[in-house]
């Protein structure tokens, strides 16, 4: 089995590329986060603009892609123009396996083009590919149509594409694949942007072969046995992580209003199980993923002028974006919340930031700080989502200084306009949807990515309400165990669902049949060491741990454990980090 070591190194400036085998770098990180870390330490140097030439892309793969199920997550990594330092974001679809199957075990784009084009890779090379004629085109959803008609033939294709967010430098743009999957986080949109890269359409038609098909077949079919009957699995199926609306408002830990609450009467209008029984109109999944978690509402409307004629709109939805553009921004309307999630999908914006940033508008508008003079007319009201869609529109064009301050995040806005204290970002980025504790407001604090998926806080939270809160010592020391465990899991490109299924020795077997031995007491320190790569390259360019911002907004509302304490959530940053630096 030939492990994907290849490394496509593109210049988009010179129009070059050139492909590089870094099996050096494979063998030692086995692929996605490990790799990625290692290339952007590697090409971007120190003070970099993340809006530059000098901000190189890195998409990264593993051995597992296109063989084991729940296996096909790309990792992208850059510098984020959202918080000046670490931009690390993953996405699904058919990216992972279009990539592996084109021959290529990471992709790294650099420099930046003068007039817009659009990347076409294959295994037999890449071509640079004029895009002025979709320029401009403010959908990301239409992007890709055009650039699928454009690039026809056989294999399996990705197409990632931006949006107008994108091509404006909104540092919370994303990047969409596949039409329902995302590079969300961080402001990878803006970046391609910066580049004047439209889209990456990416065609994989090789084959791959495995030594023993004995044992490869035994270890496929146990981890596909244990996905399909997991009950976890089968949560994720058939109502998606949007089954956590019900359970976190009835915890109270459900962000509402910009955080002035923590549950609603009315969450029940956006819950999973309310929108499955309503609209749920088809699932869609992950290349090699037989969960198909992917949750797609159709939305049935009649056209303006023609009462007796319907459009129908397919629209993905998942907890997260029902928190965002819903329960934070008090939009419980889920026909309204739909049209609102339709249009941030389509300007090509990450949901949870742009939620944040209209939710702390609204606050702002509120409290006299900013007014109609700034919003140009725009009256920001909690649940008034026909306004909120006005304003996703203004923020992309950017017609004013103020839409261009909060079209760099809540932070930098906050420190403009004021209300810092309810301007829910942590190190920089958009907080995600859980006030069940203080650890999850640790974990959101220390994770690489300020993320909820970094460590997943939330959970040890929600476990402490049968047993007891840990320590801020121990708090720590979990939170670490699991975002360095997540480091491997990302390096192999698992899917974060499938977690319990891909444990240690499930690993190591996994690997072996894919052509890639990994002696176990390295495997045992690699997480470590990825993490503390990460961590390196954030304090590098700018990142300070001890300057960290707290917002007072998660200190004055009750959590499900009461009210989160500012010594405990400084006392277990300061423990994490003292970990991560001697373990
Ligand atoms: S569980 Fe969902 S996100 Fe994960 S690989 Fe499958 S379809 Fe994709």
């Amino acid at each position: 089995m030939k492990l994907p070591t290849n490394v496509l190194n593109i210049d988009l400036a010179r129009r070059q590329y050139r492909v590089e085998d870094r099996a050096d770098l494979f063998q030692y990180y086995i692929g996605g986060t490990g790799v990625a870390i290692n290339l952007l330490r590697e090409n971007c140097p120190k003070g970099a603009d993340p809006l530059g030439p000098d901000n190189p892309i890195i998409f990264a793969v593993g051995p597992l892609v296109g063989l084991y199920p729940l296996a096909s997550k790309t990792v992208a990594m850059f510098k984020s123009p959202l918080t000046g330092n670490l931009g690390e974001s993953h996405a699904g679809g058919r990216s992972a396996v279009s990539i592996r199957l084109a021959g290529y075990g990471a992709i790294m784009i650099r420099g930046a083009s003068e007039s817009p084009l659009y990347l076409s890779i294959k295994d037999t090379g890449v071509e640079f590919k004029d895009a002025s004629g979709i320029w401009g085109i403010v959908s990301s959803v239409t992007t890709g149509r055009v650039v699928r008609e454009l690039e026809t033939g056989a294999g399996t294709r990705t197409i990632m594409r931006i949006g107008g967010a994108g091509e404006n430098l909104v540092r919370y743009a994303m990047v969409t694949t596949e039409t329902y999957r995302h590079f969300g986080r961080l402001g990878l949109g803006a970046v391609f942007g910066s580049k004047k890269l439209k889209a990456i359409a990416i065609c994989g038609e090789m084959g791959l072969e495995v030594e023993s098909r004995k044992e490869y077949r035994k270890a496929y079919d146990d981890i596909y046995h244990r996905a399909v009957e997991s009950p976890l699995m089968r949560k994720y199926h058939d109502i998606g992580t949007s089954a956590n609306i019900m359970p976190l408002n009835l915890l109270k830990g459900l962000p509402t209003r910009n955080l002035t609450s923590v549950s609603s009467p009315d969450a029940i209008n956006i819950s999973g199980e309310h929108l499955a029984e309503e609209y749920l109109g088809r699932r869609v999944s992950c290349a090699h993923c037989p969960v198909a978690c992917i949750h797609i509402a159709g939305l049935r409307e009649p056209y303006e002028n023609e009462p007796y004629f319907y459009k129908t709109t397919m629209i993905a939805y998942d907890y997260e974006l029902l928190y965002s553009l819903g329960s934070m921004l008090g939009v419980f309307d889920e026909k309204g919340l739909l049209r609102l999630i339709d249009s941030v999908e389509l300007w090509g914006l990450d949901a949870m930031s742009t939620g944040v940033v209209l939710a702390w508008a609204t606050e702002a508008m509120e409290k006299g700080l900013i007014t109609e003079a700034e919003t140009l007319g725009l009256n920001l009201k909690w649940g008034d989502s026909d306004t909120y869609s006005k304003a996703v529109e203004q923020i992309v064009k950017q017609r004013n200084e103020f839409y261009a301050n909060i079209a760099r995040g809540v932070e930098y806005a906050s420190k403009i306009y004021g209300g810092e204290d309810f301007a829910l970002a942590f190190g920089g980025n958009e907080m995600p949807g859980y006030h069940t504790g203080p650890v999850t407001h640790v974990g959101f604090l220390t994770g690489a990515r300020h993320s909820h998926l970094d460590a997943a806080g939330y959970s040890i939270d929600q476990a402490a309400l049968k047993d007891k809160l840990p320590d801020p010592k121990e708090a720590a020391a979990r939170l670490l165990k699991e975002e360095v465990w997540r480091q491997i899991l990302s390096s192999l490109v698992v899917c974060f669902f499938a977690r319990n299924i891909y444990d240690r020795d499930t690993i190591l077997k996994t690997l072996e049949t894919a052509g890639h031995k990994v002696a176990p007491e390295r495997f045992d320190r690699l997480g470590l060491e990825i993490l503390r790569e990460k961590n390196q390259f954030k304090l590098e360019h700018g990142f300070n741990p001890n300057a960290l911002r707290i917002p007072k907004r998660i200190l004055e509302i009750d959590s499900p454990h009461g009210k989160v304490q500012e010594s405990y959530l400084k006392e277990a940053v300061e423990e994490f980090y003292r970990l991560l630096a001697s373990e």
